[in-house]
């Protein structure tokens, strides 16, 4: 059965007139830079995500840079972040000349190990950047510990967990000082193009932010520091304004699948057999489990790669995130980075395969995905 990874289309026509109709609203009303449209999804926002405020940007790398700038990131400073994450999250550390310090991840949540960032925390680091991978919180508690002790900001890139929740109900993004979000198409809430949006508690940080969006300039034409055109274009900040509306909705889809995932896995016998291990269990040896959203549902297989071929044969798209760690790729080789230096990153861009877990995928789909990687290992 023809399985594709995301299916946008089967995503967006039920709504396409709702859609279509907010698009109008902003085109009858010519606001097309910041104005009302983006005033009330920055307010919806910061409300979904539990914190004071939320300012819109032109995408998730912006949000990420925009943080750091406000966090006053300077040349040399260091960034604690995992080596194991989108490139954004070092691509916005290094483009303002600060120094990323990559810390190994757990192998089983693929996030940061906070049990080893206070062996890397030196005079010159400022910040931490935890990454909520795959739709499930870092274990943020002993990072929040580690920012207070050594007064370092801590900026959550949560592209991938808009809704998650920390097992004590606090939700991604609301936890350090600023939370990053991306609205890319394929994000669990997604935009019809770029977009982005930063949130944070702090009114300070926030008017901090809103001030580097346009330029620096405040008043308008008056520049105490320099900024960048960092807005989200007011069209799609209408059309994520509606889209908001279905997030727990298909965000409920989306655990169901892999909850359905799970259960045909089992039976499978497969995880038994231990060709493969699930995304379930995490944080389960200390005794806490995260409200994860799925914005991936990801499996690790040793053959990972003859598998994935495999399955394009039978046209069943998976996808790699990611095949190569930060401090393996050719931009960071600067850093002095090598080969063996985070072996449990090195061994999840090795193993891990993405399945289809978009919220339209049927449980037709979801058995052939299973019973053609049963069929793959008999
Ligand atoms: C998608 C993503 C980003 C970047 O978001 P864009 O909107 O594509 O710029 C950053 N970090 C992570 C972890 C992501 O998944």
């Amino acid at each position: 059965m023809k399985v594709p990874l995301l299916d946008l289309k089967a995503h967006h026509e039920p709504i396409r007139k709702e859609l279509l109709s907010a698009i109008d609203a902003v085109f009858q009303s010519q606001a097309f830079i910041l104005g009302p449209a983006v005033e009330r999804l920055e307010e919806e926002i910061a409300a979904y995500c539990q914190t004071g405020h939320a300012v819109g940007v032109a995408s998730g790398t912006d949000a990420l840079l925009i943080s750091l700038m406000a966090a006053g990131i300077s040349p040399g400073d260091e960034v604690i972040t995992t080596p194991y994450s989108f490139i954004a999250t070092a691509g916005a550390i290094v483009r303002l000349g600060a120094i990323p310090i990559f810390v190994d991840i757990d192998p089983v949540s693929y996030n940061i190990d906070p049990e080893k960032i206070a062996a890397v925390v030196t005079s010159k680091t400022k910040a931490i950047i935890p990454v909520h991978l795959y739709g499930q919180l870092a274990d943020m508690t002993p990072i929040l510990k580690i920012a207070e002790a050594h007064q370092l900001m801590v900026i959550e890139d949560a592209a991938q967990a808009i809704g998650a929740e920390y097992h004590d109900g606090r939700r991604a993004g609301s936890l350090g000082d600023f939370g990053c979000f991306s609205f890319f198409p394929s994000k669990n809430l997604g935009a019809l193009g770029d977009a982005g949006m930063v949130v944070m508690r702090d009114p300070e940080l926030a008017e901090k932010v809103r001030i580097l969006r346009v330029h620096g300039g405040k008043p308008k034409y008056v520049h105490k520091i320099i900024g960048g055109n960092f807005r989200i274009d007011a069209i799609q900040a209408a059309v994520i304004k509606v889209k908001l509306n279905y997030l727990n909705g298909w965000t409920r889809q989306r655990q169901e699948n892999a909850k359905r995932y799970i259960a045909l896995f089992k039976e499978s016998g497969l995880v038994d057999k231990k060709r493969l291990s699930l995304p379930e269990a995490v944080y389960e040896a200390k005794g806490v489990s995260h409200y994860h959203i799925y914005n991936q549902f990801v499996i690790r297989v040793p053959e990972r790669d003859r598998l994935r071929d495999y399955l394009r044969e039978k046209e069943i798209i998976t996808e790699v995130y990611y095949p190569i760690p930060f401090h393996l790729q050719g931009c960071f080789q600067s850093l002095g980075y090598k080969a063996g230096d985070f072996p449990e990153a090195e061994r999840a861009a090795n193993e891990t395969l993405a399945l289809p877990i978009y919220p339209e995928l049927t449980s037709e789909m979801q058995k052939s995905v299973v019973e053609e990687i049963q069929a793959f290992f008999s």
